[in-house]
C-alpha cells in the first residue's frame, strides 16, 4: 500500500479496496517500525489521525468525498495545528499547543485529509540541511549519514521513505524544492500570494509560501489544489481562483520553450548533477519542447540580498518570542531584562541567533540604506532578469542544488557553504515565482532534482511540464533502498 501514489490511493478508498483507518494504521505503523533512523517527524497524533479515518470512511461512504478524503499526510512542524504541539524545530516552541489552525491545516481538514503528525524541520525554518533543528537531525533515506536537506527536511524525507503519500512544507529560499531534490520526490513553492500564511510561523513574511511534497506531479496537483486560495486573514494572499491543477496536466508540449540560464550551469555545479540534467532536457526535446539559452544577468545577487532581506525579516518576526508573549521562559529571572535575555538566550540556537543579529543590524539606523534598501533595489533587479526572461520563454529549466545530498556535518560549521546549497532556488523566492524539483536521476546513488521555474501563477503549467516528463521516465518511483 505504501507504494501507491495518492491518486492510487483515492481511487482504492473510492472503491472500497481499502479503508482510510486501514491505510492510515499501515502508515502509522510504518512510522512506528522506520521512524527511528530518520527521525522524521517531531509529533505523531496517531488517536486524532485514527478518528479523522473514521470521520474520512464515512465520509467516502456517503459519497461526500473529494480526492484527499481519506488520505493520510504529514504537516511541517510550521504550520499551527489546534490542540497539537507545533515547535517550528525549537526548543523556544517546545511546549507550544497551538490555540488555532492555520488556514492551510483548515483547508486540509476540510478536504477530510488525515494528519498523521507533525514533521521534523530546521529550527524556524532556517537552514538547508535539517542540523538546526532542536530534535535532531533527519537522516536522509537514500544514505543514513546524508541530510535530506531543509528547511522542510522531515517532511521530504517523509515522502521518499514511503511514510506518507504526501506531506507540507514551507520555502522561503529554496526549503521545499532544495530537500525534495535531495531526496528523490517532488516539491513545488507556489507563487508567493497563492497559499495563505495565516498560521504558518512567519520567517520572512515577504519571501515564505507553503506547498506541497508528492511522489508525483498528478499528487502534487491535488495537495496544491486543496491548499492555495485567497485569504482575508494573509493581507499579501492574492484574491484570484484556484486553477484546476489536474485539468491540463497532460497537455502536450509542443512547441514549449524552455529557458536555459547560463548562470545556473557553470563553475560549481557538480559532474553528476549537470549530467542529469543535461539528459532530462534531451527528454524533453523529445516530448517537443526546444531550449533556448538565456541569461539571469543579477543571479551571483541572489544569495547576498537574501541574506540581507530574510535576516531582516527574521529578526522582526522573531522579537515576539521573548517568554512574556510566545515561547520557552527562562527559570528564576532576576528582573525582567534577564527574563528576556535568558528566555532567548536558551531557547534560540546558534543559526537563529546568528540571523537575527544580522537582521538587526542592517534594519539599525547607520546601515539601513547601505544593506536593506540595497538589497530592495537588488531584489527588484533580480524580478526584472526574470520577467525579461519570460518574454521569450514560457518555462525555465535548470538543477535545484549544486550538488547532490551532502554527508551531516559536512557544512554544519561553515554557514556560508550551507547558505550556498540554495544558490539556485533563492531567486525565485526574492522575484516570488513558483518553482519545483522533480525527480530527475541519480548521481552515484543519490538523487538529483530538476527545477523548474515559471511566470506568476504558472502553477498550472510547472504540473503539466513535471507530469509530462514523469510519464517518459521512472526517476519519481525510485525507492531508496531499504525502504521498497
Ligand atoms: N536555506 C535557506 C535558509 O536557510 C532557506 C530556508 C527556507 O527556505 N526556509 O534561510
Amino acid at each position: 500500500m505504501h507504494q501507491k501514489t495518492l491518486v492510487e490511493l483515492a481511487a482504492g478508498l473510492r472503491q472500497g479496496e481499502f479503508s482510510s483507518v486501514e491505510l492510515t494504521r499501515a502508515c502509522l505503523e510504518r512510522v512506528g517500525r522506520l521512524d527511528e533512523q530518520l527521525n522524521c517527524f517531531i509529533t505523531v497524533t496517531g488517536e486524532q489521525a485514527l478518528a479523522q479515518a473514521q470521520a474520512a470512511d464515512a465520509r467516502l461512504q456517503s459519497g461526500e468525498a473529494g480526492p484527499l478524503t481519506g488520505i493520510p499526510f504529514a504537516h511541517k512542524d510550521i504550520f499551527c495545528t489546534h490542540g497539537v504541539k507545533t515547535s517550528c524545530g525549537s526548543k523556544m516552541l517546545d511546549s507550544f499547543i497551538a490555540p488555532y489552525d492555520a488556514t492551510v491545516t483548515q483547508q486540509l481538514n476540510m478536504a477530510g485529509a488525515v494528519m498523521i503528525g507533525k514533521t521534523n524541520m530546521d529550527e524556524f525554518a532556517m537552514g538547508s540541511s535539517n542540523e538546526t533543528s532542536y530534535y535532531g537531525p533527519v537522516n536522509n533515506p537514500w544514505d543514513v549519514q546524508r541530510v535530506p536537506g531543509g528547511s522542510s527536511g522531515g517532511s521530504a524525507a517523509a515522502v521518499a521513505a514511503r511514510l506518507v503519500p504526501a506531506s507540507t512544507g514551507t520555502d522561503t529560499g529554496g526549503s521545499i524544492r532544495q530537500p525534495a531534490a535531495l531526496c528523490g520526490v517532488t516539491g513545488l513553492k507556489p507563487t508567493y500570494g497563492r497559499v495563505s500564511r495565516y498560521g504558518m510561523i512567519a520567517f520572512a513574511s515577504s519571501l515564505d509560501q507553503g506547498g506541497p511534497f508528492t511522489r508525483t506531479a498528478a499528487d502534487a496537483a491535488i495537495m496544491l489544489g486543496a491548499m492555495a486560495g485567497f485569504d482575508v486573514r494573509d493581507s499579501t494572499s492574492v484574491d484570484r481562483p484556484v486553477d484546476d491543477y489536474r485539468a491540463g496536466l497532460d497537455h502536450s508540449l509542443e512547441g514549449l520553450k524552455i529557458g536555459l540560464p547560463q548562470e545556473f550551469l557553470g563553475a560549481g555545479l557538480d559532474s553528476g548533477v549537470a549530467d542529469a540534467v543535461t539528459a532530462a532536457l534531451a527528454e524533453y526535446e523529445k516530448l517537443g519542447a526546444t531550449l533556448v539559452d538565456i541569461s539571469l544577468p543579477n543571479a551571483a545577487l541572489a544569495v547576498p540580498t537574501y541574506y540581507v532581506v530574510a535576516p531582516a525579516e527574521c529578526s522582526s518576526n522573531l522579537s515576539r518570542m521573548d517568554g512574556v508573549r510566545f515561547g520557552y521562559r527562562a527559570s528564576d529571572p532576576q528582573d525582567l531584562e534577564d527574563l528576556y535575555t535568558r528566555s532567548r538566550g536558551e531557547g534560540f540556537g546558534p543559526e537563529v541567533k546568528r540571523r537575527i543579529m544580522i537582521g538587526t543590524y542592517v534594519l539599525s539606523a547607520g546601515y539601513y540604506d547601505a544593506y536593506y534598501l540595497k538589497a530592495q533595489q537588488a531584489r527588484r533587479l533580480i524580478r526584472e532578469d526574470f520577467l525579461k526572461a519570460f518574454e521569450t520563454v514560457d518555462v525555465i529549466m535548470g538543477p535545484t542544488t549544486p550538488t547532490p545530498a551532502f554527508r551531516l556535518g559536512e557544512k554544519a560549521d561553515d554557514p556560508v557553504t550551507m547558505y550556498l546549497s540554495d544558490i539556485y532556488t533563492i531567486a525565485v523566492n526574492l522575484a516570488g515565482l513558483p518553482g519545483m524539483s522533480i525527480p530527475a536521476g541519480l548521481s552515484d546513488g543519490l538523487p538529483v532534482g530538476l527545477q523548474v521555474i515559471g511566470d506568476y501563477f504558472a502553477e498550472a503549467r510547472l504540473l503539466n511540464v513535471a507530469h509530462r516528463f514523469q510519464q517518459v521516465t521512472d526517476w519519481h518511483e525510485q525507492t531508496p533502498p531499504g525502504y521498497e
